[in-house]
């Protein structure tokens, strides 16, 4: 076998390739075409026999693979909250790559184990948590509520005598679940996997925007799992943060935030009313991948109780490091991990403060103005625009759902849909610091042609 990874002509044909996708993605396909799509087929060839040409495979990526990516790095893409990456972060990335650094333990990694310790530190700022709080650097939030709840578990039982990481869970006092009925699907998730099940849930109603209603909060007490929402991935609302964290406080409960893509508000003084309280909570999970426009896939634990995080991700092995050192696996379910905390690094390194807050506030301006634009071309908007989400629909569901069909098909924008209240419904997510006042309004006229190819 040809020594080829050694060989760093491998390495600028990749460099090369990308500076041509980059160079290209303002005006390729929103969603990849039809054709690009079919021809996929020429990656259905049976396992090689031998080793191949390093060149070859990468040209064949390049020119099979790049068409039929989801163009979501520039400014028209509005699918789920996926966000775009801002050049730094990206840069970084393909820098770290090289490096391949192995993000478990400072003796893996010695830089990254020091930049987990100087990311936590400006997290804790930002978000206004206390001195000791620590930050795991997981995949997504997805896994940073796993975190949250793992830790929740783990102290909730400990105070009540009981420890479950030697005696488990079967016979245990019994914990009580609590949270909106428009809980994100990966908080059930969490809570499946931590063995709770879905009854142990007590679903709180929400109102009109999908925010957890007060009035409708059960008395809580220490033996109470939180769980509250910074974001609604369809509305973008908030939970009444700051009064649910007082009254669980009170209680002796534990509260957990997914603010996986809304806990970034607090980064902008014009928006951070949306996520008062958050200081006071015990864990939050946040997506640097969405709204902060990091590469993938960057989430972020913050727990307060560090001693409680560490015990629900506890290890041992008589080859693993005790050592006083950070070591990055010991607040994270997995051990070796890419070194994703390189670019998260870079990006808020880069962005700094009014950076971040330029960022955020720009998506939520041109959410406004997408929810503008389309009232004025008469779609119908359903919720109130707090932050980058814009819920819209046509006069009746089947026309919503031809509509975005026609606009998912039109290689101009992407967006989701889904279900509001009954009713067939497009998500416009605005998570892209590329996306410009001309991308939106050019989207919008790309919603009122499919609405008038529908109906033609
Ligand atoms: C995206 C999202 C998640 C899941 O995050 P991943 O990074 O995809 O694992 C959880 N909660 C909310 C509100 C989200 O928007």
């Amino acid at each position: 076998m040809a020594r080829e990874f050694a060989d760093p002509r491998v390495v600028a044909d990749a460099q090369r390739y990308a500076l041509e996708y980059l160079a290209a993605s303002g005006e390729r396909n929103i969603f990849p075409t039809p054709d690009a799509i079919a021809a996929l087929d020429a990656f259905d060839e049976p396992l090689p026999q031998g080793p191949g040409d390093a060149h070859e495979i990468l040209e064949q990526l390049h020119r099979v693979g790049g068409p039929a990516t989801v163009n979501q790095i520039g400014g028209r893409y509005f699918g789920f909250v996926n966000g775009s990456v801002v050049p730094v972060g990206l840069a970084a990335k393909q820098l770290a790559s090289v490096w391949d650094q192995n993000a478990a333990t400072y003796a893996s990694s010695p830089l990254c184990s020091r930049l987990e310790t100087v990311v936590e530190g400006w997290l804790r700022e930002l978000f206004g948590m206390p001195e000791g709080t620590v930050a795991g650097f997981v995949s997504g939030s997805s896994i940073a509520t796993l975190c949250g709840l793992a830790a929740a578990r783990y102290r909730l039982l400990a105070r009540l005598g009981w420890d479950v990481n030697e005696r488990g869970l079967r016979e245990s006092p019994a914990l009580r679940i609590v949270t909106g009925d428009q809980a994100h699907a990966s908080v059930a998730k969490a809570i499946n996997l931590l063995g709770f099940g879905q009854a142990c849930v007590d679903p709180v109603a929400t109102d009109d925007q999908g925010r957890l209603r007060l009035d409708r909060l059960p008395p809580l007490d220490d033996r109470t799992l939180l769980i509250l929402q910074a974001g609604n991935v369809c509305t973008g609302s908030f939970d009444p943060i700051a009064e649910a964290v007082a009254r669980a406080r009170e209680a002796s409960a534990w509260v957990h935030v997914d603010g996986a893509f809304g806990l970034w508000a607090a980064v902008s003084p014009g928006l951070a009313s949306l996520t008062r309280g958050i200081e006071d909570a015990d864990s939050l999970t946040a997506d640097a991948h969405k709204t902060l426009n990091t590469p993938y896939d960057n989430g972020v634990v913050l727990c307060r109780d560090r001693a409680a995080l560490a015990e629900a991700m506890k290890f041992s092995g008589s080859y693993l490091p005790n050592d006083t050192h950070r070591n990055g696996m010991a607040y994270t379910p997995e051990m070796s991990r890419r070194s994703r905390v390189v670019e998260l690094w870079a990006t808020m390194r880069y962005l700094g403060r009014s950076g971040m807050d330029e960022l955020v506030s720009g998506l939520h301006d041109r959410a406004v103005q997408f929810a503008e634009e389309l009232a004025a071309a008469g779609f119908r908007v359903l919720n109130d625009v707090v932050f980058n989400q814009v819920l819209v629909a046509c006069e009746d569901d089947e026309a919503t759902r031809a509509t975005l069909a026609a606009v998912q098909a039109s290689g101009e924008c992407w967006c989701g849909g889904a279900v509001w209240r009954e009713r067939a419904a497009i998500r416009v997510s605005v998570s892209s610091w590329v996306t410009s006042p001309e991308d939106v309004t050019r989207s919008v006229a790309a919603f009122e042609a499919a609405r008038e190819a529908v109906a033609g």
